[in-house]
């Protein structure tokens, strides 16, 4: 019986593999055609706060796919992305659109701060992006300092010659970066302290742990602790509720990020929550 059971199983396995893979191809299809006429494509944008004040400080750059009325998550489709080396083409489409909405809101004198962009770390070891960011940032006009890259520690252990050149590109150009998911993937931290990142992301999953989890809070204390023995500024993700961000910022946090100060919005909604946020 176990063994029948076992062989239905193996089967049932199979015939979803099978359906994932299916799946990912259509993914891929989809995306090409995405990428071509590119209006089912747009960037959303999530504020960051300093934590005392809860004055902005800029915005976390979020991809959106709509497709036929459906929204497709980006946990879903930049996986895939990666895998097919789409993540090359739809990273392009991303830095140039967010760009030239910075540009839009510096030209009126919107104050976004500045923007951190999401960069694969495909991308990093298998394309020239910091030049090809280096290149529409003069084209926009666009100032370093209006502008973060975020990547997961996990890009640090590849250590290809690509992925060096352009780390040091960044460097050189004084473009921040910023450690995304911190505490989720692999690191090492001896490349975490040469790197001399800007930015350190606590991980949401430690954040919603606040009030509920010792190990969780001991976690987001001492990487606090950690990040500013290295000159790192720290950065909350995922902060939902108001005891979470009170417990954060009493903790020495200095910028918080969630849905308890705003959702990823829209360009044009992003810009009246800016305006509506500054003149109250
Ligand atoms: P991430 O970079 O860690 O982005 C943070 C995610 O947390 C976003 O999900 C955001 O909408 C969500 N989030 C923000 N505040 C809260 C909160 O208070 N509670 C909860 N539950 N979630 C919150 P999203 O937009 O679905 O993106 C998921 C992941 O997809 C991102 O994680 C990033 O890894 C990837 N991604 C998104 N946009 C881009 C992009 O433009 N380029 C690349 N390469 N990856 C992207
Ligand atoms: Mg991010
Ligand atoms: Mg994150
Ligand atoms: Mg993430």
């Amino acid at each position: 019986r176990a063994k029948h059971s076992g062989k239905n199983t193996y089967r049932f396995f199979d015939e979803s593999m099978d359906e994932n893979m299916q799946r990912r191809v259509a993914t891929q299809r989809h995306l090409e055609e995405a990428l071509s006429q590119s209006d089912q494509l747009s960037l959303h944008y999530q504020p960051q706060v300093a934590a005392l004040s809860e004055e902005s400080i800029g915005a976390e750059v979020l991809v959106r796919w709509q497709r036929g009325g459906e929204w497709i998550s980006p946990a879903d489709f930049i996986p895939i992305a990666e895998d097919s080396g789409q993540i090359i083409e739809l990273g392009r489409w991303i830095i140039d659109t967010a760009l030239r909405q910075l540009a839009d809101w510096r030209d009126r004198d919107i104050p976004v701060g500045k923007l951190s962009i999401n960069i694969s770390t495909i991308q990093l070891s298998n394309s020239d992006v910091a030049l090809e960011l280096l290149e529409g940032m003069r084209l926009y006009n666009i100032p370093a300092k209006a502008i973060a890259i975020e990547f997961t520690e996990t890009t640090l252990m590849v250590r290809s010659e690509q992925l060096i050149r352009n780390l040091s590109l960044f460097r050189n150009h004084n473009i921040s970066i910023s450690i995304d998911d911190f505490g989720t993937g692999y690191c090492s931290l001896s490349y975490l302290k040469e790197l001399e990142a800007h930015y350190l992301k606590i991980d949401q999953s430690f954040v919603g742990g606040i009030g509920k989890n010792e190990s969780d809070e001991c976690i987001v204390i001492a990487t606090i602790a950690m990040a500013k023995g290295l000159h790192m500024k720290v950065v909350a993700e995922g902060v939902e509720t108001v005891a979470q961000a009170e417990y954060l910022a009493h903790q020495g946090c200095d910028y918080l990020q969630g849905y308890h100060f705003a959702r990823p919005m829209s360009a044009i909604d992003f810009e009246q929550w800016l305006l509506r946020s500054v003149t109250l």
